[in-house]
């Protein structure tokens, strides 16, 4: 076991829900810790850059479109095993199939408006969180 750090994004649909705070809780009662936050209104250069390696994929528009569609809320979050922890809060992909009680489940309509990101990987989340947070530290294997 170690301490990580991973990327979380709050999606659009989830700020207009005003669910930040609800969230928030299911990673801080689960052992994760908020170390650094903004709220931010993504350009598309923004999400085109963070999405890049979705790029060819047919719903990438759709999948920048809506991640400008309004502000989201960035965080780090730090925990023993944080990228698969939050992978598991976070539920699958699609709202559907997400597991009850994981906060896609609860809180997203559809797989287009999931409700939130999270890191996949520690090369990822080494990526990601030096993509919005330059020069934060992460010491993930
Ligand atoms: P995750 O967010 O669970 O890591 P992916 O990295 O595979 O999922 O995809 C990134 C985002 O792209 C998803 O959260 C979802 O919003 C969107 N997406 C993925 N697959 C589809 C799809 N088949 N149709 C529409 N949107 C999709
Ligand atoms: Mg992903």
């Amino acid at each position: 076991m170690a301490v990580e750090r991973t990327l979380s994004i709050i999606k659009p649909d989830a700020v207009a829900k005003n669910v930040i705070g609800k969230i928030y809780s299911r990673f801080e009662s689960n052992g994760l810790k908020v170390v650094a936050s903004k709220m931010k209104q993504l350009s598309r250069a923004d999400a085109e850059g963070f999405y890049a390696v979705h790029r060819e994929r047919p719903f990438f528009k759709d999948l920048v479109d809506f991640m400008i569609s309004g502000p989201v809320m960035i965080q780090v979050l730090e925990g023993e095993s944080a990228i698969a922890k939050n992978r598991e809060l976070m539920g699958a992909t699609d709202p559907k199939k997400a597991e009850k009680g994981t906060i896609r489940a609860d809180f997203a309509e559809s797989i287009d408006a999931n409700a939130v990101h999270g890191s996949d990987a520690p090369e990822t989340a080494k990526v990601e969180v030096s993509y919005f947070f330059p020069g934060m530290e992460v010491y993930n294997r």
